[in-house]
């Protein structure tokens, strides 16, 4: 297989608000996984939080998905570059998604990833910048990522 995502995990594939999967992600991940895309999690967390974001990820019916999941409470670039060298595909070949341009986006631009902002909830006002660069694709609900694979 030569396709991959890579997932933020938070406000795109678990929604903190209400503390648990946005409903639409199991079926979404579920028809990533059917069309071949192999699949990675990440997620930034303050020290303290660092164990609980471990097991949430872990203890997510999600985790089944990715052979990868990674927290950091350090550097969530080194998380992309992790999953990227894990993969193994070129980046062009490896989709980048998130909720918020200045992280996820930001990085999968800045490295040749396709990627995909999830313009919905807090973030959703936070536009790209001209250093950002737009997003390659723009959604705002998640199921829609199936549009686009
Ligand atoms: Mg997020």
């Amino acid at each position: 297989m030569n396709k991959a995502i890579i997932f933020d995990w938070r406000r795109t594939l678990f929604n903190n608000d209400e503390d648990i999967e946005f409903p639409e992600a199991d079926d979404t991940l579920q028809y990533c996984q059917s069309r071949g895309y192999r699949m990675a999690a990440i997620s930034l967390v303050s020290p303290k939080n660092r164990a609980k974001r471990v097991e949430e990820i872990n203890n997510s019916p999600l985790r089944k998905y990715f052979e990868l999941a990674l927290v950091t409470d350090f550097d969530k670039n080194q998380l992309f570059e992790q999953a990227v060298k894990h993969f193994n595909i070129p980046r062009n070949e490896i989709f980048i998604i998130g909720d918020r341009v200045s992280d996820e986006i930001k990085y999968g631009n800045k490295y040749g990833h396709p990627t995909i902002w999830l313009k919905e909830g807090k973030f959703s006002s936070e536009l790209p910048t001209e250093e950002i660069g737009k997003p390659t694709y723009v959604i705002n609900e998640l199921g829609n990522l199936k549009k686009i694979l």
